[in-house]
């Protein structure tokens, strides 16, 4: 068995490490840096009787003051070509590698397919987990395979893109799989002949003005320049992005909806279904630019909770609840909200 590398720590403070800025504390901390340390911890027993929590880049949580049992922060490090054919490149990453950096090494390389998902805050292991989408693109569109191991037991398993059960900002990893993997590598199979996604969020717009070449470095730089407009900077003001799902509902209700609110913003989700604008609904209720205790839905941005300072989850807790029974009552529509609650 590998010796263990990673020390244990107590009473870790956790308020740096979520981008909401929440104050948090983990009872006990660990940081994973290689497979080795994680099955080497993964063998001892004694660290089984307290549950285990994985973290990556706090980007995408909602955490209580303080997390019971053990916190592994994934920090696996690694990014390579393992292969390619006539049609596609497949490139390896590690867990703990840093989602936008890695993708901006892609496009270094000349492998498209990533460039609409540039700026996206977090790591890697974790982007499968909600399978993160912006401007037209999800992971799942070139996720090959990767690679976990089980917290139960330490087993290691490859999920196929199938195994992984992605749909809208969902995975298997957020039902019945939650909280039982560690993501140690994720493998992309990326073509040679990316098609650029361009239509949405007005990223042709952005081309357009900025003068740039329609080529997957191109579109980086659109997509980036659009997101560092419109979406808080944690660094500046504590936020998780887009706090709530838009929501899924059939077309006769969004049809419904129109009669009454002819400004309602919709788009196709498939099959007699459409995707509601849940920052457009948020709007309209009054809660863009508004606060409740030291959290507020963020003034440019309605789909974006801030945290204006000292926030706890409680505090998180009851502004969502707040925001979820006015869109209910003016609506008829739930809003789910889009990260993992701890
Ligand atoms: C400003 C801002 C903009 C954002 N924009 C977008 C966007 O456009 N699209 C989008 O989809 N998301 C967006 N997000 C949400 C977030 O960036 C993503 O969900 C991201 O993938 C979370 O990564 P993380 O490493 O921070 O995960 P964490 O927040 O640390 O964890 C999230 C969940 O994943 C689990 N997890 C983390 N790492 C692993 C691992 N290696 N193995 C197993 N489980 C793991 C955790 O246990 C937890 O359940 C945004 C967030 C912010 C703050």
């Amino acid at each position: 068995m590998p010796a263990i590398h990673t020390a244990i720590h107590t009473d870790v403070a956790l308020t740096m490490l979520n981008t909401l800025g929440l104050t948090a504390h983990a009872a006990q901390f660990t940081r994973i840096t290689s497979v080795d340390d994680l099955q080497a911890l993964l063998a001892d027993a004694s660290l089984r009787t307290q549950p285990w929590h994985v973290l990556g880049g706090g980007s995408n949580l909602v955490l209580p003051e303080v997390v019971d049992g053990l916190t592994l922060r994934v920090e696996i490090p690694g990014r390579r070509l393992i292969g390619e054919d006539e049609h596609a490149v497949y490139v390896a990453a590690g867990g703990g590698e840093n989602w936008h950096q890695f993708v901006q090494w892609t496009l270094q390389q000349g492998w498209g397919g990533l460039e609409n998902l540039s700026l996206i805050p977090g790591t890697v292991g974790a982007a499968p987990i909600q399978n993160i989408g912006a401007y037209g693109v999800e992971v799942k569109d070139h996720l090959f395979e990767l690679t976990a191991y089980s917290l139960d037991d330490g087993r290691k398993r490859v999920f196929s893109n199938a195994d992984c059960g992605f749909a809208y900002r969902d995975s298997v990893f957020k039902r019945a799989e939650a909280g039982r993997w560690l993501i140690a590598e994720v493998v992309f199979r990326l073509p040679r002949r990316p098609t650029l996604v361009t239509s949405y969020g007005d990223i042709d717009g952005e081309l357009a003005s900025l003068g740039l070449p329609r080529t997957p470095q191109g579109v980086a730089r659109a997509v980036i320049a659009v997101r560092q407009r419109k979406l808080p900077d944690p660094a500046q003001i504590g936020n998780a992005g887009s706090f709530f799902k838009n929501p899924i509902v059939p077309e006769t209700v969004r049809d419904a909806l129109l009669a009454e609110h002819p400004q309602l913003v919709s788009y196709p989700a498939g099959a007699g279904l459409c995707k509601l604008a849940a920052g457009w609904l948020i709007e309209q209720t009054g809660w863009k630019g508004k606060q409740l205790g030291p959290v507020g839905m963020y003034a440019r941005q309605a789909l974006v909770l801030v945290n204006h300072g000292g926030a706890v989850r409680h505090d998180v807790a009851e502004l969502t609840a707040a925001v979820q029974v006015d869109v209910a009552a003016q609506f008829g529509v739930v809003l789910e909200p889009e990260p993992v609650w701890w």
